[in-house]
């Protein structure tokens, strides 16, 4: 199975959500063998958007959680509210709000602790800055962030987990990593995971994120070892979207072969 998850970020209002909404529908309608498909629109479109993935193949992330279940913290969203307003997954570590919200690793860590209570799928981003990977460290700083990120977090036999190596200098800017930069990365973040539950297994999926489009997804689905991808910018565009999802159904339907 491959999963193709869309982070819209702070783009589209609630009408412009539920037409984007309604077109991804309709790029996935009549096919058998589709990848897994996650949509993270902005807070204030959840409810609309979800009304209209009712009953469909197409599941509902948010991109962002607060640190507390309950409470006195004006702005801040809960885990427990977000499965209230009917979604599945939910972004957590993405290196926007690292660097623009404070999502420290202790954060992050603290809001991995909530998930893991209820039945979101984390979608813990991780990443190196170019600074990190030109010095050669990009493994070592990836599995810190992981086992900061999963220290003393505990699961159960159905616990499922989604990493996505986004490394910073890929997102937003056009220059996607190498699938074999990828490759490399998922083998380290595996160990890392396996490490930080002791041996315990649990359903991990690794996917890639960082400038994905419609036109180099592919050639990252195709790879056995990436689980899918994380898509930003070319997510809020149909075509791209939509080319996406077919490279993930194509490479499924040969992969089964
Ligand atoms: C992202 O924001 O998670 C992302 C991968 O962005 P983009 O696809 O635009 O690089």
């Amino acid at each position: 199975m491959k999963t193709i998850i869309g982070n819209w970020k702070m783009h589209l209002g609630i009408r412009e959500s539920v037409a984007h909404a309604r077109g991804v529908l309709r790029s996935v309608m009549g096919h058998e063998v589709l990848p897994e498909i996650v949509i993270c629109p902005s807070f204030t479109a959840l409810s609309e958007v979800r009304k209209v993935l009712v009953r469909t193949r197409v599941a509902l992330g948010a991109q962002a959680m607060g640190t507390e279940r309950f409470g006195a913290f004006t702005g801040d969203v809960s885990v427990a509210q977000l499965d209230d307003a009917g979604c599945g997954f939910v972004i957590i570590g993405h290196s926007e709000r690292r660097a623009m919200n404070a999502e420290s690793d202790t954060v992050v860590n603290a809001k991995m602790k909530l998930i893991t209570q209820t039945s979101l799928v984390p979608v813990l981003c991780v990443g190196e800055s170019k600074d990190v990977r030109s010095a050669g460290k990009a493994e070592v700083f990836v599995a810190q962030q992981i086992e900061a990120a999963l220290r003393g977090v505990t699961i159960n036999a159905s616990s499922r987990l989604i990493v996505a190596y986004e490394p910073i200098w890929a997102i937003g800017t056009g220059l996607s990593a190498t699938p074999a930069d990828a490759i490399a990365m998922n083998v380290g973040i595996r160990e890392a995971v396996k490490k930080a539950f002791g041996g315990k297994s649990i359903a991990l999926s690794v996917v890639y994120g960082g400038s994905v489009n419609g036109e180099n997804a592919y050639q990252f689905l195709r790879e056995p070892s990436i689980d899918g991808v994380l898509v930003g910018g070319a997510s809020i565009k149909i075509h791209d979207f939509e080319a996406i999802i077919a490279a993930g159904r194509d490479v499924m339907i040969a992969q089964s072969v």
